[in-house]
């Protein structure tokens, strides 16, 4: 697994300082954003893998901006307030929250929290996985209706670039040889050049904006992983 990047939702300078050293030093990559409205570009702008969102902000209500990240994104939330008092702990957790703090935040235990919360959710994507859709962090493929979704964004893929994708994202990480892709996507009886192999992996490369996604692998074929996510 890559770095963590974690959206810190703080409007307080010193809470979001106190936190920066022990969660980089966990391996997390922090952004941060100071108020609701940034909060909401970032999780529009960027992917993360979860949020720590403070319930007292200057310009909305904590409450509002978990049920608007959560209304366009499945990223986890957890939740932190000032004062286990104020807290509602069940309208959070129908909010979308997937778990919830009282300040101040220890950092052990904030790390540990977060750790759990990223355990489940990879459970839950590999649960979904199994059945119609194959996840592979922000790219999610629905094997039913051919759709595919990057950063919840639709992609326009031709029916043999999906093919390949999916022949590649079912094994993630897995190499797969040239022979390998034109059997199972094409055909087994298919002779043509395999150039046309590295033709649809060109256009899926462009389509997916990040050439990380799928490496060549000299000599042998293809794999597919989530860009920053490779083990080498
Ligand atoms: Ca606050």
């Amino acid at each position: 697994m890559g770095a963590v990047r974690v959206l810190l939702v703080e409007d307080d300078d010193a809470v979001a300082a106190s936190l920066d050293a022990p969660l980089a030093a966990a391996g997390f990559t922090i952004d941060r954003a100071e108020n609701g409205e940034i909060a909401l570009q970032r999780v529009k702008g960027g992917s993360y893998d979860i949020i720590l969102l403070d319930l007292g902000l200057p310009d909305m209500d904590g409450y509002d901006v978990c049920r608007v990240i959560r209304s366009e994104s499945t990223t986890p939330i957890i939740v932190v307030t000032a004062r286990s008092d104020e807290f509602d702990r069940v309208l959070g957790l129908e909010l979308g929250a997937d778990d919830y703090m009282v300040k101040p935040l220890g950092s052990r235990e904030l790390i540990a929290r977060i750790r759990a919360v990223l355990r489940r959710s990879a459970v839950t994507s590999a649960e979904s996985g199994s059945s119609d859709h194959l996840i592979i962090g922000p790219l999610n493929i629905d094997l039913r209706t051919y759709r595919v979704q990057l950063n919840d964004e639709p992609l326009a893929l031709t029916p043999k670039e999906f093919e390949l994708l999916a022949y590649l994202a079912a094994d993630a990480g897995a190499v797969r040889t040239r022979t390998d892709i034109i059997e199972h996507v094409w055909d087994a009886n298919w002779f043509g050049p395999t150039k046309t192999v590295d033709a649809h992996v060109a256009g899926l490369r462009k389509k997916l904006g990040d050439h990380g996604w799928i490496e060549s692998v000299r000599g042998v074929g293809f794999r597919l992983a989530a860009p920053g996510d490779r083990t080498p």
